[in-house]
């Protein structure tokens, strides 16, 4: 309780410097709440045990301890491709938690029950749902897990959120993390479904995201973000990502960057 109230000191400070210096107040309070929520999903599961590699902490149980190296595996064999694509790389480890039980995933990250989700991001803490529990048996699960599972993706979301400082549109860093998982395993996202008439537009996408039918929103944002990477190259997202972490709107910033209004260049990305 000590330690919050010192937290909460500094996010009080954090907000006068932030006046001060006449920055954006979010990006300059976030990181600090961020310890916040992170310290309490570490709480909820400090019985698990944990596995240190390199560049992450996997914190399991007994049950899934025969998946561990390969989430460590996986996560190492993407760690440099991600981390050299968006331009940071986290100063700390990553922590990863491996649940066997959704509900108590969805509790400890604050997802409604009922929703589920292989993998969520959330207060610089990623967390995976077992591969025992949407791997089927008789696949290999190595192979499945490694092209089709959450690791890379997650991941993408902790160093997006680290970068913009929690300025972000939930389509942009959905977008960013499934053009990784394309660029680092091939994975497309969404590939063979279509949209019924015309695609999302920007309002939609930027103001509607969670309420929209979730695969096409996220084909669309994947799609969306792909087409600034193909025209403009990662050079302009990790530009981006960096004008959202000091306070700046993202269509200011892809004007910035780019001359061009973005939701003009939105809504003629093809669908
Ligand atoms: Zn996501």
């Amino acid at each position: 309780m000590k330690k919050n109230k010192i937290i909460v000191a500094i996010v009080f400070i954090a907000f006068v410097l932030a006046l001060l210096f006449n920055e954006s107040i979010l990006t300059k309070a976030y990181p600090v709440y961020k310890v916040i929520g992170k310290d309490k999903i570490e709480e909820s599961v400090k019985n698990f045990k944990t596995k240190e590699s390199k560049h992450f902490i996997v914190r399991y149980q007994d049950s899934d301890s025969k998946y561990v190296s390969l989430i460590i595996d996986t996560a190492e064999k993407h760690y440099y491709g991600v981390i050299k694509d968006l331009g940071y790389a986290p100063k700390d480890k990553s922590v990863i938690i491996v649940y066997s039980n959704p509900d108590e995933m969805n509790k400890d990250f604050s997802l409604a029950k009922g929703e589920n989700a292989m993998g969520i991001y959330l207060n610089g803490v990623i967390s995976i749902e077992s591969p025992a529990l949407w791997i089927p048996s008789g696949q290999d699960v190595t192979k499945v897990f490694q092209y089709e599972g959450p690791v890379v993706h997650e991941f993408t979301h902790l160093v997006v959120d680290d970068i913009a400082k929690g300025n972000y549109p939930t389509w942009f860093t959905e977008g960013i993390a499934l053009l990784e998982e394309y660029r680092q395993d091939g994975y497309e996202w969404g590939k063979d479904l279509s949209y019924n008439g015309k695609p999302y537009t920007f309002d939609q996408l930027e103001n509607n995201f969670d309420s929209l039918d979730e695969m096409l929103a996220y084909k669309r944002a994947f799609q969306v973000t792909k087409a600034i990477s193909d025209k403009f190259g990662m050079e302009t997202i990790r530009e981006m990502l960096r004008d959202l972490g000091s306070g700046m709107s993202i269509e200011s910033s892809f004007y910035k960057e780019t001359g061009l209004k973005l939701d003009t260049f939105v809504n003629n990305v093809k669908g």
